[in-house]
């Protein structure tokens, strides 16, 4: 023992009787467990703790509650908005269905144009098929040359190398070069397209996804209305080892460029688990010294929680401004893309979280949404469906119920698995922690220790569904 005490403590130590000796010790343990226990308590609860906005100051209210009368909004001006879908030939079939529902939905009342994105030439079917089912206008551009992966720099027998390695790990589509190129491609070459060069707004579209609602309003006059700058339906936990050194490496661009801890970005890191087992020196252990997957150098550690970025609605100019394009290369150049499987969605996130403040990220809660496995479908909002509205036209034949705090429009939910009239069914979790600078509401750690979330949309403590 006395190896480990500093000199002086031990000529104390020395003079005492053997039982003092051992109070001592004992006691100076005690003083140090209780410091730390003390120094995380702070750390978790008060410099990682994100400030409420005022009370009733909802920084993100639903664009709107129902069907609003569609023959009123479409008289007014549109804004710069394209519909996107990168696609393969192959998925015809799927991208028609997507662009047939969106039509139905939304855009026969709103045309906007519908932009298709190809790494390959268009055939002469897809360009037929898709401009019979296209309201506006409907554009077909090939993605050039340079831009769709891979990271310039690695060679094939590198990118090889990297792929199999992830096969052998089970890393989810780990295997596939092109979806490499294409997370890489939606990550950042995507934004400096010379085909999006006159647009301000895109909204993301996907071959195969639903949309289970109508959208009797026009999205990007309420993102330029609300100042909003990314929308997104679903938020989840990304699979761990698709990105270990993701969180890292966007932490490391955050301290480069002295960008401060704000709320937003504390909402992305996992402080509310197991504080108690972090003070200092552990944190520095795991920073540091281990390094530990998906925890930056100072020991924080990432929720995993991201925007599912199949499904977007967001603002061009804040993707292809500097500090986001900044951004991109700096991760590009650390290879990740291919050494790992960083998905775009998990960079979005992040990003937005870094970049953005709380107020300008927008929850569509009024649309229904489904992309295999997961699904957002709202209940429709009660006495405000304007059943009447020669517009809108007919009720879809399996329109749910209306309920009190619906916000859906017409919505059909069971469109993911025949039947299953969940509101989601991916826990509101991520939903929760993502939308906390944005929240008045929000459980105290003892609702979280408890598994209680009341400010989610999601299951109850009995797995039943709440809205
Ligand atoms: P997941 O939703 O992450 O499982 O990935 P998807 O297979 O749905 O791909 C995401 C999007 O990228 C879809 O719009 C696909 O059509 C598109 N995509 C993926 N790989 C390629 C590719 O190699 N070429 C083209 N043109 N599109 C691709
Ligand atoms: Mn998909």
């Amino acid at each position: 023992m006395k190896l480990l005490l500093h000199p002086s403590l031990q000529a104390i130590s020395r003079r005492l009787p053997r039982s003092r000796r051992v109070n001592l010790v004992f006691r100076l343990s005690a003083l140090i467990l209780l410091l730390s226990v003390l120094e995380a308590f702070y750390h978790s609860q008060v410099s990682l703790s994100i400030p409420r906005p005022a009370e009733h100051h909802n920084l993100d209210e639903p664009f709107s509650i129902g069907c609003q009368d569609v023959s009123k909004l479409v008289t007014r001006p549109r804004e710069s908005a394209v519909l996107v879908m990168l696609a393969r030939n192959s998925e015809l079939k799927e991208a028609r269905k997507t662009v047939e529902n969106v039509e139905e939905r939304f855009n026969k009342w709103f045309n906007y144009p519908v932009l298709f994105l190809n790494n390959e030439p268009w055939s002469e079917e897809f360009v037929r098929g898709m401009k019979e089912v296209v309201s506006g206008e409907v554009r077909f551009e090939v993605i050039p040359e340079g831009i769709w992966g891979p990271t310039a720099g690695l060679t094939e027998e590198v990118v090889g190398e990297y792929l199999r390695k992830q096969k052998e790990e089970g890393v989810y589509k780990g295997e596939i070069e092109g979806y490499h190129h294409m997370c890489r491609f939606y990550s950042g070459e995507f934004y400096n397209l010379d085909a999006l060069k006159e647009y301000k707004y895109y909204w993301r579209l996907e071959p195969g996804v639903s949309y289970g609602c109508s959208l009797t309003y026009d999205p990007f006059v309420m993102m330029a209305d609300r100042g909003k700058k990314y929308g997104y339906t679903v938020a989840l936990w990304e699979e761990p080892n698709t990105c270990p050194s993701l969180f890292r490496t966007v932490d490391e661009f955050r301290t480069q460029n002295n960008i401060p801890m704000h709320p937003n970005w504390k909402a992305m890191i996992d402080e509310e688990t197991n504080w108690l087992l972090k003070p200092a020196p552990i944190r520095w252990l795991l920073g540091k010294v281990l390094r530990r997957e998906h925890y930056d150098i100072k020991g924080e550690k990432w929720n995993l929680c991201h925007y599912w970025s199949n499904f977007e609605i967001a603002d061009l100019d804040f993707f292809r401004g500097e500090q986001y394009q900044k951004l991109f290369r700096h991760l590009d150049k650390t290879g990740g893309f291919y050494r790992e499987r960083w998905g775009d969605a998990p960079i979005h996130s992040l990003a937005v979280h870094l970049l953005l403040e709380a107020k300008e990220v927008h929850h569509f809660s009024d649309v229904g949404y489904y992309h295999e496995p997961f699904w957002q479908c709202p209940q429709n909002a009660k006495g405000k469906q304007l059943l009447d509205n020669e517009m809108i036209g007919k009720a879809p034949k399996g329109m749910g119920e209306e309920q009190e705090g619906g916000h859906g429009c017409r919505c059909e939910c069971g469109l993911g698995k025949k039947g299953d009239w969940r509101r989601r069914n991916n826990r509101g979790i991520c939903l929760e922690k993502l939308q906390r600078p944005a929240a008045y509401v929000r459980p105290s750690w003892w609702d979280l220790r408890r598994r209680r979330w009341p400010y989610s949309v999601g299951f109850d403590e009995e797995g039943r569904y709440v809205v």
